[in-house]
């Protein structure tokens, strides 16, 4: 591990002292019980802003200020011109986007390096949102009644959603919600995660900049249990968009049967990422390291389970472990530094847990396998890279979602073995496959129960791409077409 203590303190604009409120019906309010909580920087623990604490009433009046707005002028905004506020919230996003990422990385920790990299990622979105707007259409298909009938689908927007992000990419999660929101003509109600609010705030400035009508896009921070699970249950919510871990999935399914909402769920995983010894180690082993250490492993698809073809298992390992062993942990508004802290003291606990169960469990860390207790970073939530040797495919630390930077190396020796062990698993959003030879990457491709397989690359994204999960991963897609779910209405008409 190698420690940076170069510390940035510039004052970010954002943080101007004063609590932050939240948007409902385009006016920044108090929470209606007036209550607040502290959003802090979970690599220093500093208090970075009061932010109004939403419950069941403020989601009450957000949701009927979205639906208003479905209702009312908004449902009158042709194609073009959701099109043109998507390209203007899109500019400004880009205008902006420095003091976005550095909002980012303040409140979650994720490095600026990591932070500042999502420049296209965020802008891309948007513009990808607006070329939708125009390109949404129903179709007219050709019945066989008898008689003369003419039949066609009106394309028509959900309604009011509401979605529901994590911490862990507050920018571009916001965005993945808002966008279909504003390209299909529905309105959101977002409700953030209480441990990183404030970008979603500051993005919700810039939607209103952007010309968004009121009520159409309505921020409420707050609370999981309170918040969140009011959206939930919300009978005037016609969708809720989730994205979390996959036990709140299971709670939002059972919230949404009141009124029977639609759901879509992005959540957990526990991914493989398989290593063949024809690989290229040059770009495997950074490749297999960051697709862990990335974001401290706060990412739902990173490839924990990392499969190893048997001869080249020690070899691999070890050198996984000393690049984990070389990333600068640290800071994360120092440019240099590539591994920040964990997002919470909770999740500290959650992670350094596993971290001895691994220990219990007879996995041999090879590298980190503790938080840094020393030095300047001894007061943040740091956890260096670890890589747990000897992991057998039964151990907790090989099943169990940790979401820190903890990769489970677990050998394999043939190619069906290693492709029905990968699947043994309740999840299935990410995959990875290390191999110079096409046909394994094909029949991993395919065999590989996961919405992602990614060979020789690690977590590539892009707008027009679907993304989403198998099994207990969750369903429905964000990204590409797959993500502009409407209403499908049939039309019927009798011509003669
Ligand atoms: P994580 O472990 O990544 O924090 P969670 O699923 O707990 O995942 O949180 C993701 C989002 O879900 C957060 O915005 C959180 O506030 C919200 N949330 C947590 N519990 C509930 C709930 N019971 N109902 C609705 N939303 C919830």
């Amino acid at each position: 591990m190698n420690v940076v203590q170069d510390v940035r303190t510039e004052r970010h604009p954002f943080l101007t002292g004063k609590t932050k409120r939240m948007l409902i019906d385009g006016k920044w309010v108090e929470a209606a019980s007036g209550k607040t909580f502290e959003s802090r920087n979970p690599g220093t623990g500093e208090v970075l802003a009061h932010v109004a604490e939403g419950d069941a009433e403020d989601v009450d009046r957000a949701v009927a200020a979205a639906r208003r707005a479905f209702e009312g002028p908004w449902s009158k905004f042709k194609p073009f011109q959701r099109q043109a506020i998507l390209l203007r919230l899109a500019e400004l996003v880009e205008q902006n986007f420095d003091e976005l990422s550095a909002l980012d990385t303040l409140d979650m920790g994720a490095p600026i390096s990591r932070t500042r990299a999502m420049r296209q990622r965020a802008v891309g979105l948007l513009r990808y949102y607006a070329g939708m707007a125009t390109a949404l259409h129903g179709e007219t298909i050709e019945n066989s009644l008898p008689g003369e009938y003419f039949s066609y689908t009106l394309k028509e927007p959900v309604g009011v959603v509401g979605a529901i992000i994590p911490w862990n990419a507050p920018l571009t999660s916001s965005i993945w919600k808002i966008g279909p929101v504003l390209a299909t003509g529905c309105t959101v109600v977002l409700k953030p995660a209480e441990e990183a609010p404030l970008t979603p705030l500051r993005l919700a400035e810039l939607v209103m900049e952007a010309g968004v009508p009121p009520g159409v896009v309505n921020v409420v921070p707050g609370y999981g249990e309170t918040a969140g699970a009011a959206l939930a249950s919300h009978r005037d919510v016609d969708k809720v968009a989730f994205t979390g871990s996959h036990v709140t999935g299971q709670e939002i399914i059972k919230a949404s049967a009141g009124n029977l909402k639609r759901v879509s769920l992005e959540l957990g995983g526990k991914s493989p990422d398989i290593v063949f010894a024809d690989a290229d180690m040059e770009t495997a082993v950074p490749g297999a390291g960051m697709a862990v250490f990335a974001n401290s492993g706060q990412i739902c698809s990173a490839g924990t389970r990392m499969f190893v073809e048997q001869r080249v298992y020690d070899e691999f390992v070890g050198r996984v472990a000393k690049f984990g062993d070389g990333l600068r942990v640290g800071d994360s508004r120092d440019p240099e530094t590539q591994v920040g802290p964990l997002v919470s003291e909770q999740q500290l606990e959650r992670v350094t847990g596993y971290l001895n169960i691994g220990r219990q469990e007879g996995a041999r860390p090879l590298s980190g396998g503790e938080r840094v207790t020393e030095g300047p970073l001894a007061k943040g939530y740091f956890v260096p890279p670890t890589v747990f040797a000897d992991v057998r495919d039964d151990m907790r630390i090989a099943q169990e979602e940790i979401f820190g930077p903890v990769i489970s190396a677990i050998p394999f020796t043939d190619i069906d073995e290693v492709i029905a062990r990968a699947n043994r698993t309740q999840f299935g959003l990410g995959s990875g496959v290390w191999t110079r030879d096409v046909s394994k990457a094909h029949r991993l491709a395919k065999g590989i129960r996961a919405g992602s397989v990614w060979v020789n690359c690690y977590q590539a994204m892009d707008p027009a791409v679907p993304f989403g999960g198998y099994k207990m991963s969750g369903y429905g897609r964000e990204s590409g077409i797959q993500q502009m779910e409407e209403n499908v209405k049939a039309v019927w008409i009798k011509t003669a």
